[in-house]
């Protein structure tokens, strides 16, 4: 378990009650290493979120071991997992998932204040938006932003705590192909400019010739697929 950001060793997860039980995982061993953006596939009910949430520290495993930076989060408390959650990782999900009441700027400070780490954060949050091409729209609320605006935000609100660990579920969902292509690219040189893991759930196949491997997820069951990625290359 050396230099592994994240890795699944054997994970199973199984939802609800003895007579009413869903196997969501199923054995599942994973590694995504500093600096590698993986992608998965898989259809509706296949487990997609179920894995992403673990790697997010928002769901334990019924069997088996998560490690983040080798460190195995089914041995710490909820509360070392939260406070681990808010500093090592970043979410981005398909609806953007933005608070309507709050400016873009203060979506950014917000997550400062949850890391309780407020110290340089307007400055880091001016420079986010900056970078991800948002300045003019520091005040704007989310209703008054386009699609792909509200996707940056989301983005440059998952860069606020400088994760380790970013996780896209659908990033790409609600946006044109061009659009949906900007925001992956974004997602995958955070990666490799800054060493971090990257785990993107995606329907969208357009996109995988920007990820270093591809699984795909059926039933539960996780496969490497990288022929996917090299049949993608080959389309363009
Ligand atoms: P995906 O994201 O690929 O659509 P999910 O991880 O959401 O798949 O779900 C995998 C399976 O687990 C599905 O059969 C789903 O119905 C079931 N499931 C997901 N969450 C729960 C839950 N909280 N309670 C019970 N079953 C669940
Ligand atoms: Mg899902």
């Amino acid at each position: 378990m050396m230099n592994h950001m994240l890795a699944f060793e054997r994970v199973s997860k199984v939802y609800g009650e003895k007579t009413n039980q869903t196997a969501a995982l199923k054995d599942v061993s994973l590694e995504v290493k500093a600096g590698e953006f993986v992608a998965i596939i898989g259809p509706s009910g296949s487990g997609k979120s179920t894995l992403l949430s673990m790697a997010g520290l928002l769901l334990s495993p019924t069997n088996g071991n998560v490690y983040l930076d080798n460190v195995e989060i089914t041995k710490l408390s909820e509360k070392e997992r939260a406070q681990l959650r808010l500093q090592k990782i970043g979410f981005v999900f398909q609806a953007s998932n933005l608070i309507p009441y709050l400016s873009v700027l203060d979506q950014l400070l917000l997550i400062g204040k949850l890391a309780s780490n407020s110290k340089g954060m307007k400055q880091r949050a001016d420079r986010l938006l900056k970078e991800l091409g948002l300045s003019h729209r520091t005040h704007h609320f989310p209703a008054q932003l386009s699609g792909g605006e509200k996707q940056r935000v989301a983005i440059a609100r998952a860069w606020m705590n400088d994760p380790e660990i970013i996780l896209a579920d659908e990033p790409t969902a609600s946006l044109d192909s061009k659009r949906g292509r900007e925001v992956v690219e974004m997602l995958a040189s955070e990666v490799k400019r800054k060493g971090k893991a990257g785990i993107m759930v995606t329907h969208d196949e357009r996109v995988l010739d920007l990820c270093d491997h591809v699984y795909t997820i059926k039933d539960g069951v996780l496969h490497l697929d990288d022929k996917v990625l090299f049949s993608g290359q080959m389309q363009e």
